[in-house]
């Protein structure tokens, strides 16, 4: 049996529509005679009636007051909704289907209300019904802790449900349909001319999906490269065959690409606050008192900088009052700056290529945009700007790096 998975996110299924793109690939999968496993998202975004955060008003009212088992059993309805009115949908065209939820799908997870991870799943279900040649369609985003209660995956988890299902099933492929053209050089509301990139590896791809590249979600990447399962991110909108995601061993084999680019594409974190903290003459313990609480409150550190003359670094701008204030309690001063973004450029092609950070300095200075920090590996160099230079900074880079071309 090829089995074949398709995602579809919520733009992609929230008007009648966009329903019909989907149904339209997902005919054309039951031509191509494969088995077809269909996981989908609430319908639409923000303020639009089924979509996740629309049902969450539903408690704003209470002061948001609702345990975290409750609160998943109110975040999976979204996803319930969408399976059920697809299948509607499905069956109304003559298209014989079933729809299963994450529980039922056999998806096994972690207690980790609001963010479980996907611990195992048992495909005998999905398995009877693809035999029975049905289109199965399950709900995106969450699963079934060891007790029977749902849970869901945390943001972007329906493409994790997606590359885990296709995994477990030793999927040809999963399919992940967006609203755009597949994996672009960069954020296509802030680069305009940005390009659909045709492959990637999963390092590329993981790296601009860590960086903020909110496209596909990097533990479903991850997912898809330990199965090293093909995925496909493309756009529900149209027939273009978007960005197909393999190991860079496939890539390498491929004769119509280029496999040491140098760079990949820009990719930003917006609302991030750097905190700055000198050290005095002999005070040779500030990182590990400083990092420490950090830890012990639980705040995620990022942009680590740590030298003789003290210890620069960043956290997300709704945690920096509560690290400023764990700093002064441990009687230091930082220098803060709210509002910064980290700005990556990506590429695999760039370990040991001479001139990567001049160019990158270049384009900066170009345009006036000041780096308040910078860092580096082997596949990304990133800098810190303030956040009202992100779009000049990502367009600057790009530009300099031709990657519109
Ligand atoms: P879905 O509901 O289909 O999961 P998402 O909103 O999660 O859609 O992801 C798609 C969006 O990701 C695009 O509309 C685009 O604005 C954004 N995006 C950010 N960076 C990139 C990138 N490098 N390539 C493609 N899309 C990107
Ligand atoms: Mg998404």
């Amino acid at each position: 049996m090829r089995i074949l998975v398709q995602k579809f996110g919520g733009t992609s299924l929230s008007t009648a529509e966009a329903r019909e793109h989907a149904i339209k690939h997902i005919r054309r999968a039951i031509d191509e005679q494969y088995a077809l496993v269909v996981v989908v998202s609430a319908m639409g975004r923000r303020g639009e009636p089924y979509a996740t955060d629309t049902l969450l008003q539903l408690i704003n009212e209470n002061g948001n007051c609702l345990p975290v088992r409750e609160r998943d059993m109110l975040l999976a309805c979204g996803e319930m909704i969408s399976a059920a009115a697809l299948c509607s949908l499905l069956e109304s065209r003559g298209v014989s289907s079933v729809a299963l939820t994450g529980g039922q799908a056999g998806i096994e997870t972690t207690y980790d209300y609001g963010n479980a991870r996907i611990t195992g799943i048992r495909t005998d279900r999905i398995e009877e019904f693809l035999n029975q040649g049905k289109v199965v369609v399950v709900t995106g985003f969450q699963g079934c802790a060891p007790n029977g209660d749902i849970t869901t995956l945390g943001r972007g988890g329906s493409d994790t449900s997606a590359t885990a299902l296709g995994a477990a099933l030793r999927a040809e492929r999963v399919d992940i349909f967006t609203d755009v053209d597949g994996v672009l050089t960069a954020d296509p509301r802030i680069v305009t001319d940005a390009k659909p990139l045709v492959k990637v590896s999963y390092m590329e791809i993981c790296n601009m999906a860590n960086n903020g590249a909110k496209v596909i979600h990097p533990r479903a990447v991850e997912i898809a490269m330990a199965a090293d399962i093909p995925v496909r991110v493309r756009s529900t909108f149209s027939d273009s065959e978007g960005t197909l995601v393999t190991g860079a061993a496939a890539l390498q084999r491929s004769k119509d690409i280029v496999p040491d680019r140098l760079i990949t594409g820009i990719a930003h974190v917006a609302n991030v606050s750097q905190m700055a903290v000198h050290a005095m003459e002999g005070q040779y313990d500030l990182q590990l008192r400083v990092f420490k609480a950090m830890a012990q409150h639980g705040i995620s550190v990022d942009l680590i900088n740590v030298t003789p003359s003290g210890v620069a670094y960043t956290v997300f701008d709704s945690e920096a009052d509560k690290a400023a204030t764990l700093l002064a309690e441990l009687g230091l001063k930082p220098a803060i700056v709210q509002d910064c973004a980290k700005v990556s450029v990506i590429g695999g092609g760039m370990n040991g290529v001479p001139g990567v950070m001049a160019t990158i300095i270049e384009a900066l200075t170009e345009e006036n945009i000041g780096i308040l920090q910078s860092a580096d590996s082997n596949t990304t160099i990133w800098v810190l700007v303030r956040g009202t230079d992100i779009s000049k900074a990502v367009n600057a880079l790009h530009r300099k790096f031709q990657l519109h071309l």
